[in-house]
């Protein structure tokens, strides 16, 4: 499609990259990366065009997720190119630092980073690019939704009160940043037993659906707590990537995100 042209300190685009999908969370561990890598995966089953850009720099999990370790090459020490994975164009800033070291970036480098995996990777023509961001409030976020043009922001919670809490402050941050929230995914709401089949709702019910309710925004969907989704993203293939039902759940979602 056409690209705006960039204002003048203003949000930018991604050249040859249609839409930014940032997908955020007020905590860690409610499924962020897990929900990120998922909709990439199918997405891109969809004949999508698509990227996932790891911004979680506190806790990168996409290159375990995706199951890519390579770092990427970067032949003109200026541009560098994305890894491929299960139909996704991929980048982690986890993939340019050392596995083993803690890092404590302050904010510029922060920016100096994220600036370099939206500029400099060489991205290619995209329909979406998915960006993980890092959990809370921080000064990615801030970095992403002011530099780039970002589509639209999905905030993924459980519906635990303390997730939930949490997840209003991101979503806050997107009304301030004047980012359009597109809805809520609410992550980890039931747990069927496999052995007798009754349902249990392990971190509460209802909650995330009446968040969206209050803001006015659209519950996307609702994933339950499922085995076989970690052991999938553990494993470094994301459970969309195969047929089963959470795979068609993850394709539903995947369809109401680009019309
Ligand atoms: P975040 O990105 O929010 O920190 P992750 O996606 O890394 O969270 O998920 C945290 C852990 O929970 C991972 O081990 C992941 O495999 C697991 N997980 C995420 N969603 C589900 C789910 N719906 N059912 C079971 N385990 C899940």
């Amino acid at each position: 499609g056409g690209h705006p042209k960039p204002q003048e300190g203003g949000p930018a685009p991604v050249s040859g990259v249609d839409r930014i999908l940032a997908i955020g969370s007020g905590k860690g561990g409610v499924g962020k990366s897990t929900v990120s890598s998922n909709l990439a995966v199918a997405l891109a089953k969809q004949g999508r065009r698509v990227g996932l850009l790891d911004a979680d720099i506190y806790g990168p999990s996409q290159p375990r997720m995706m199951g890519v370790s390579k770092r990427p090459a970067s032949p003109d020490g200026k541009t560098i190119i994305p890894l491929k994975a299960h139909g996704v164009t991929m980048m982690s800033i986890g993939l340019m630092m050392d596995p083993d070291k803690a890092i404590v970036w302050r904010g510029p480098m922060l920016m100096g980073a994220l600036q370099q995996m939206l500029g400099q990777v060489e991205w290619g023509e995209l329909d979406v690019l998915i960006v993980d961001l890092p959990p809370g409030t921080g000064d990615v976020q801030l970095t992403l939704c002011q530099k780039s043009q970002v589509t639209g922001a999905i905030v993924v919670s459980t519906p635990q009160d303390v997730a939930l809490l949490d997840a209003r402050k991101a979503l806050d941050m997107f009304a301030t940043l004047k980012t359009p929230v597109l809805g809520l995914i609410e992550n980890m709401s039931m747990f069927k037993c496999p052995d007798c089949g009754s349902e249990h709702a392990i971190f509460g019910q209802g909650g995330v659906a009446a968040e969206a309710e209050r803001i006015n925004v659209p519950l996307l969907g609702a994933l339950p707590i499922d085995l076989e989704t970690r052991l999938a993203g553990d494993s470094g293939t994301p459970i969309a990537a195969g047929e089963g039902e959470m795979a068609q759940a993850y394709a539903k979602l995947a369809q109401g995100l680009i019309e």
